[in-house]
């Protein structure tokens, strides 16, 4: 009886082992009908663009998820997904449209511009002084591993490399504790920064 109920138990770790969890995303992106390209251009998803926000207003908690999508309207941006304090994901725009969110923006010792159009572009809720929190680094590091699954992405950067003059998101970031977190696929787009 022991041994059968060892096996059990060993056959439910298995399982637990070999199927982890699907990375829940929750999809707002019917409600967002701005800051997209609607001209019917598809994004190539070659590129992944690291960002940081908070909501600027004082009416209003700084991490509220609501309130980063509102500023967000107010300039006619948006991201395709943002990860709030919790970690929890939400899509803002499908991966198939090139979204407002790099703006004027060069490929780092490249001539390829308005990398908007080539680009999956990721909002962290943090600020200049508070970074993303234990459970924004683990579920930012596993969508990106799912979209490097998904996609030929060939670099992985954050918003200060691609428009230096005026960006210094991601803020208070570190890539090294990110980079602790990818699978082989992701850091081999990460690689561009150490060539
Ligand atoms: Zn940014």
């Amino acid at each position: 009886m022991r041994r059968l109920l060892t096996l059990c138990l060993l056959a439910v770790a298995i399982t637990a082992v070999a199927a982890p969890a699907r990375l829940e995303i929750k999809d707002l992106s019917d409600t967002i009908a701005w800051g997209h390209d609607t001209t019917g251009v598809r994004n190539t998803c070659t590129m992944i663009v690291v960002h940081s926000n908070y909501y600027a207003g004082r009416d209003r908690d700084r991490w509220d998820l609501q309130g980063c999508i509102d500023q967000f309207r107010r300039y006619d941006v948006a991201p395709h997904y943002m990860i709030d304090r919790r970690g929890a994901i939400y899509r803002l725009t499908p991966d198939s449209l090139v979204a407002w969110h790099a703006g004027e923006s060069v490929l780092p010792g490249d001539t390829i511009a308005h990398l908007n159009y080539y680009s999956l572009g990721i909002e962290i809720i943090n600020s200049k002084r508070h970074g993303p929190t234990v459970a924004q680094y683990r579920q930012l590091a596993r969508l990106i591993n799912e979209l490097c699954a998904r996609y030929d992405i060939s670099h992985l950067m954050g918003h200060s490399d691609i428009a230096p003059k005026r960006k210094t998101d991601p803020w208070a970031f570190s890539w090294q504790r990110l980079e602790a977190l990818l699978d082989e696929r992701a850091l081999r787009a990460r690689d561009w920064t150490r060539r």
